[in-house]
């Protein structure tokens, strides 16, 4: 598909990275992928993995919503490194790249939830893209369709959807919930919450900057009450494995141990969960946690130095330390008090103050 010469001109309501408006970090320039539902085929991530290594820092980083990023780019872009990235398909629409933001619960249609909610996703993606009025919608826009476990709510996505038994949806908006509806009107209703956002939005970037949380674009908006979120699983599932990547960080060997699933799901918790895969001995052995009592379930950071320009101290240091010591509560560590990253859960935080 080719990338119109002007992309990289196209007026930007934010400054959110994407995957053709790179961020100049302090390690190089970021790109940032969106993976709707954070699907994504092995082939895919596997040809990432290779741009990385020839254009960046050889790894892929997975992102709080599901996302991915390739740091250590040199800026502008290097034509071959765009071409490689259209490449992979996962850019659908190079104007409405950075509004792609849908996280889904990834374990829909695998284990637990009350609906399977996998086809759902790519056809909110596909009619979200169709729409020219859409493109304005912020990088930090977020969409959320849950199975009904109640395992997005952390998240407060700005627009959300949320199965019911009997295979209806509740619409909802940040903190409040809306109508019921069929799942097959799921994906319209949600772009129609999204369009009644834009039109009233006045400059903000989501629906938790509006005066009102975002009440008025529902018409009988009730407080949301969440079900008790299921946590999520680790290990083997039925017909696939759920892991996680510690710090969020995929690098060769373990992207060429992931070669044996078809499909992937990034999760919002810097995890994957890959189709197919029966044994957790090859991804165990690359150093991916493959149980939930894993230290690195409870151990998160932020990029911190050299990849951020604001952290006094190499944050991955003082987390990798933490984890091995078995890290007992839930714990962030960062380079400022910016917190980026931080998780939806309850969690303590460490301000690395120098390098380690
Ligand atoms: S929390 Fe601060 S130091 Fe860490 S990545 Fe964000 S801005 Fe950088």
């Amino acid at each position: 598909m080719p990338v119109p010469s002007s992309i990289l001109d196209l007026p930007s309501p934010d400054r959110c990275p994407g995957a053709l408006r790179p961020h100049a970090a302090a390690d190089g320039a970021l790109v940032r992928l969106r993976l709707p539902g954070g699907q994504i085929s092995a082939t895919a991530l596997t040809a990432l993995g290779t741009l990385s290594g020839e254009f960046g820092d050889g790894d892929v980083h997975l992102t709080s919503r599901g996302n991915l990023q390739i740091r250590g780019l040199s800026d502008p872009l290097p034509e071959a490194f765009i071409a490689g990235l259209v490449e992979t398909g996962l850019l659908p629409s190079p104007t409405h790249e950075r509004a792609r933001n849908i996280v889904a619960s990834p374990l829909s249609g695998i284990a637990g939830g009350r609906a399977d909610i996998r086809s759902l996703v790519p056809e909110l993606d596909r009619l979200l893209c169709a729409d020219p009025g859409l493109e304005g919608l912020s990088g930090r826009f977020l969409f959320g369709v849950d199975d009904g476990r109640g395992d997005l709510s952390g998240l407060r996505p700005d627009v959300w959807a949320r199965f019911e038994d009997g295979g209806s949806a509740r619409l909802g908006v940040g903190a409040f919930a809306g109508p019921l509806v069929a799942a097959g009107d799921v994906p319209v209703g949600m772009l129609d919450l999204a369009r009644a956002f834009l039109a009233t939005a006045g400059g903000v970037w989501n629906t938790r900057k509006l005066p009102d949380g975002g009440r008025g674009l529902l018409s009988s908006p009730e407080p949301d009450a969440p079900p008790q979120s299921e946590p999520m699983r680790y290990g083997l599932l039925d017909g696939a494995a759920s892991v996680l990547a510690p710090l969020g960080v995929l690098g060769p060997q373990q992207i060429s141990a992931l070669g044996g699933g078809s499909d992937v799901v990034v999760t919002p918790w810097r995890g994957l969960v890959l189709a197919g895969v029966t044994d957790l001995a090859p991804l165990a052995a690359v150093g991916l946690a493959v149980t939930a009592d894993s230290a690195w379930a409870r151990v998160t950071a932020c990029v911190g130095a050299p990849g951020c320009a604001k952290s006094a101290g190499d944050t991955r240091v003082v987390a990798r330390k933490l984890a091995a010591a078995g890290a007992p509560h839930p714990v962030h560590v960062i380079g400022c008090e910016r917190s980026c990253g931080a998780p939806t859960f309850d969690h303590d935080r460490v301000l690395v103050r120098s390098m380690q």
